[in-house]
């Protein structure tokens, strides 16, 4: 008689509330910031010569080779910002077309 009381106070210590969800935590505020997009600049459709060409521009910090200028045929230094751009022509695949990106200096693709 006496030894069951000791026990319920036992089980009355165990009987913590273990799954306490916070409820309403689904304020997320949208999509999780992507780094990349913020220090290389969004990517977007320019029309040139009667084609679409997607630009990416490439951030100082992103250029990390060396590439060849087709505007120019200068030599583009690694962390020099500069911007990368592929012919949307489609006919091969979206993956021909980014095989065939090049390199650009900002200033020569403006003036291709
Ligand atoms: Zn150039």
């Amino acid at each position: 008689m006496c030894g069951l009381g000791s026990l319920t106070g036992k089980e009355l210590v165990l009987v913590v509330p273990r799954s306490n969800r916070p409820k309403g935590r689904k304020n997320f505020e949208g999509e999780p910031l992507d780094i990349e997009r913020l220090t290389t600049g969004f990517r977007r459709t320019e029309h040139k010569h009667g084609y679409s060409y997607t630009v990416q521009p490439i951030g100082a910090s992103k250029a990390q080779k060396m590439y060849t200028c087709p505007g120019c045929n200068l030599s583009i230094e690694p962390g020099v910002e500069h911007l990368v751009a592929w012919k949307q022509d489609g006919i091969m695949g979206d993956a021909h077309d980014v095989s065939e990106r090049r390199h650009w200096h900002k200033h020569c693709w403006r003036i291709f």
